[in-house]
């Protein structure tokens, strides 16, 4: 494991969130993102070396529309920069956590990412993410 990359907070209404965040932090949120896949409007902020990742659902089965329906708006993810994402998937289920996607996938800023089942960590959804340069 490497550095925090970033933490993940689910929301209910991105622009919202945005100016919230803008104001909490001092500086906007440089980029927002589409991811697909997942269902959710992504946008971020610097935060020193980690950032904050705001997501908001695009449909109701996205797994943060389902997330806020169950626990309410707040943090979804901690996500956790690694070098070889392969080898640390490997490592964890060695470990006996449970990896939900053992292929890693195309995740939000062009980064390979994968899961942890939050109950094998204590509650967290976990991420890994590696930069996507080997593709
Ligand atoms: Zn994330």
């Amino acid at each position: 494991m490497n550095t925090i990359e970033h933490i993940g907070i689910a929301v209910k209404n991105l622009e919202k969130a945005n100016a919230v965040y803008a104001a909490l932090l001092g500086e906007k949120h440089y980029k927002i993102e589409a991811v697909a896949s997942e269902g959710v409007k992504t946008s971020f902020f610097k935060v020193g070396e980690s950032k904050i990742e705001l997501l908001e659902a695009t449909n109701p089965d996205s797994p943060i529309a389902k997330f806020i329906e169950k626990r309410g708006e707040g943090i979804h993810h901690i996500a956790f920069y690694v070098d070889d994402i392969v080898a640390e998937i490997k490592r964890l289920k060695k470990e006996g956590f449970v990896v939900l996607n053992e292929t890693p996938k195309l995740g939000a800023d062009n980064k390979l990412v994968t899961f942890l089942h939050p109950k094998s960590s204590h509650g967290v959804l976990i991420e890994l993410c590696q930069e996507n340069t080997n593709l």
